[in-house]
């Protein structure tokens, strides 16, 4: 008579058991859904292999010749220059594997257009922006050296040889400083869609001082801007405000298509006219003037650099970082 009593009783004391360790093992499958849901309560460990790190050919632009280096040393050079050093320590080593992915993806995919057999260069607008040691030397000078690049160093020594993966090979991993509370569909931004680079929640970012910035052109110089590039626009001074709107907005916010006058104009290549910082943006006129309110800096497509420090701060660690902002992505231990 007692056994399915506590039968029952063992059953739902297992059940219990399972959800509560299951909770300590497993996190949100799918953060991206909404805002980030819960920190992860158990430490993960990538680290498995040890093998000495490959050197990698580096073209340094402004010597105009190509470097051997290692390529951890050369991600100390990478971390120094595209992250703040004052930024967390896992928001840095998010960084440091988005770096390291983008050598390897580079190399595994053998692209090395515009740098003579080499997997990078040096020049930020085409790869990564690079600082050698002896130059941040006499940049930052030694104090930030004896502070700073040891803190830099660290984030790369601790992830060593981590990179991002999908199906088992390394991601496009792009990134950016800082998004509008929402990041973009590469297709949206690139025309090529990539399974890991969707739209994502991106909140705590408010910190950043390029979140949201306003600009201001005069009427009469924004048709001349427009008209040097679509001369057979139709538009004029006084029905501006009527004659520019935003009329498709992509998933992450930004502007899709603004029609101005007779032409069409996508969102990417009115940021690109009037250098603004996002193409996420709203327009207000204010007699003679435009003003362009812009949320975010940067394409806005994979891991916002800021987004990232702001998750560092709640307490979320690098392999969260990466996962939330580069969806169903893995983290792979090369060397
Ligand atoms: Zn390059």
């Amino acid at each position: 008579m007692k056994k399915p009593f506590i039968f029952v009783l063992l059953l739902s004391f297992s059940l219990v058991i399972v959800s509560v360790v299951g909770s300590l093992i497993f996190y949100d499958d799918n953060p991206s859904s909404a805002v980030v849901k819960k920190k992860v309560t158990k430490e993960i460990t990538y680290e498995k292999i040890d093998k000495d790190s490959p050197i990698i050919n580096v073209y340094n632009v402004s010597k105009n010749k190509i470097e051997k280096i290692d390529i951890e040393e050369y991600l100390y050079g990478v971390l120094s220059s595209e992250m703040p050093s004052t930024f967390d320590e896992e928001a840095l080593k998010a960084q440091a594997i988005a770096a390291r992915t983008y050598v390897i993806y580079k190399m595994e995919n053998n692209i090395t257009s515009g740098h003579k057999n080499s997997s990078v260069c040096t020049n930020s607008a085409h790869c990564q922006a690079y600082t050698s040691y002896d130059d941040l030397k006499k940049i930052k000078g030694e104090d930030w050296i004896k502070s700073d690049y040891v803190k830099v160093k660290k984030a790369v020594d601790d992830t060593k040889g981590q990179i991002v993966s999908y199906e088992e090979k390394a991601i496009l991993p792009l990134y950016f400083s800082t998004s509008s509370g929402k990041t973009e569909n590469s297709k949206d931004v690139f025309s090529t869609q990539y399974p890991y680079l969707v739209s994502v929640d991106s909140p705590y970012e408010e910190n950043s001082p390029k979140y949201s910035t306003t600009y201001s052109i005069k009427k009469s110089k924004f048709i001349k801007y427009i008209k040097n590039i679509y001369p057979q626009i139709n538009i004029s001074l006084d029905k501006l405000d009527k004659e520019v709107s935003i009329v498709d907005r992509t998933d992450g916010g930004c502007v899709k298509i603004i029609e101005v006058g007779n032409v069409k104009i996508s969102g990417t290549d009115m940021r690109k006219i009037l250098n603004l910082n996002s193409a996420n943006f709203t327009i207000n006129y204010n007699n003679d003037e435009m003003n362009f309110t812009v949320k975010g800096y940067g394409h806005g497509v994979g891991m916002s650099q800021w987004g990232a420090e702001g998750m560092a701060k709640k307490g979320y660690k690098y392999y969260d970082i990466l996962f939330h902002y580069f969806k169903g992505t893995d983290i792979k231990d090369m060397y």
